[in-house]
């Protein structure tokens, strides 16, 4: 066996590690779609490369190039699904005929510099949209990402160096394909690597963002709030700046549930989070704290300010006009319980003032606002 051969058999085994090892991802329903073609991409790679291991045969040399040639389109069928959108397959089928009839023609009949040309041109064809949607249209753009990207960008730069050196250099040509054949494996196995553990970075980052959310609301969580303010905490504590806590309650909530049931409540939860968010500045920060309690944290305000904002969301929302809440006449309304701090920045001690502010509301008679003694 010729070195030829046995480079040819290891980047076979490249692709083929990465086409079994996709098959190991467990993903939801919407990523199903890019990784089949994933595993089709890498399966034509190995293809490809199992016929080079013969290449003095021009048939099978044509039908590697064939095989080259669809991988390079599935590339960017992956690149498309994987950045949510929608593959115009028409188009993509074509560039893959065309790029796949051009190569195999002239690697058939054996005129090096026409395939070389023309395998650069069609790469960039397809592998330059990729590096686009990679970079700028897939979301979340996990750090993987970033790193498939470089890995394209060297598959383009080692495509259009070879032509270049070709054109104004040939003499150069085969000590470049040399450092190309080192370089591409290392390509190989980093553009598989990044493409299958973006994947599962961005489960963990759905994970992560499940875990600090309310499903119902789409408000942060009580977890969500104390990861979200820690640092802003400490940084205020840092400056002495003031900052308020506010514990919000729906009031009579409970005959909401029991008269209209539980489908009524959980739609009133959601509107009531949607009408509060508007009320607020981008450095407030809102969650949904367990049941039908709210907890709402501004940083840098006066007490006069915290209560202005406060009565900004009572009015806001005894004002809401829910159609499904007519059947029941109940009038909608919060209490809020307000702890204003500027010297003791212990969330724990601020929740207990806020809660007890809350509960003076509530013993006073509902839809107003208290705010905890100093
Ligand atoms: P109060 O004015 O004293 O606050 O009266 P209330 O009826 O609101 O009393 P309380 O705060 O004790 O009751 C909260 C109720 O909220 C109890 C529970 O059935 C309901 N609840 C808690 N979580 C949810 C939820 O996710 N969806 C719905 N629909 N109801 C919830
Ligand atoms: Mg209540
Ligand atoms: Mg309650």
């Amino acid at each position: 066996m010729t070195a030829e051969q046995i480079y040819s058999l290891g980047m076979a085994q490249i692709g083929l590690v990465f086409f079994l090892a996709s098959f190991r991802i467990q993903l939801q329903a919407q990523h199903r779609q890019s990784l089949q073609l994933l595993q089709a991409l890498f399966f034509f790679d190995s293809v490809s490369w199992v016929l080079y291991v013969w290449p003095e045969q021009a048939f099978v040399l044509a039908l590697s190039s064939v095989a080259s040639a669809i991988n390079t389109w599935l590339v960017l069928a992956f690149a498309i699904r994987r950045a949510g959108l929608v593959v115009k397959w028409p188009l993509l089928i074509a560039g893959m005929l065309i790029h796949s009839a051009y190569y195999s023609y002239y690697t058939f009949l054996g005129w090096q510099s026409f395939a070389m040309h023309g395998q650069t041109i069609f790469t960039l064809l397809a592998i330059g949209p990729v590096c686009w949607l990679f970079w700028f249209k897939k979301q979340p753009r996990t750090f993987s990402d970033q790193l498939y990207v470089g890995a394209m960008l060297v598959w383009l730069i080692v495509c259009l160096s070879r032509t270049l050196l070709l054109l104004f250099a040939p003499e150069l040509l085969l000590s470049s394909l040399l450092v190309s054949q080192v370089i591409w494996p290392g390509v190989m196995v980093a553009y598989g690597i990044f493409a299958i553990t973006s994947y599962m970075e961005e489960t963990e980052l759905r994970l992560k963002g499940e875990a600090l959310h309310d499903p119902l609301t789409g408000l942060l969580n009580r977890r969500g709030m104390l990861e979200t303010i820690r640092t802003c905490l400490s940084y205020l504590q840092r400056k002495q700046h003031p900052a308020a806590l506010l514990m919000i309650d729906l009031d009579y909530f409970k005959k909401i549930n029991d008269s209209l049931g539980h489908d009524v409540g959980d739609l009133v939860l959601v509107e009531v989070a949607e009408v509060m968010a508007l009320q607020l500045r981008e450095s407030d920060v809102l969650a949904r704290f367990g049941g039908e309690e709210f907890l709402l944290f501004l940083p840098q305000i006066s007490e006069e300010q915290s209560k202005i904002v406060a009565e900004r969301l009572l009015a806001a929302v005894s004002q809401l006009d829910l159609p499904v809440l007519k059947p029941s006449a109940q009038q909608l309304s919060i209490s809020v319980g307000i702890a204003h701090f500027c010297n003791q920045y212990d969330f724990a001690t601020q929740l207990k003032r806020a809660d007890q502010a809350l509960y003076k509301a509530k013993d006073l008679g509902r839809c107003r606002i208290e705010v905890a003694a100093d």
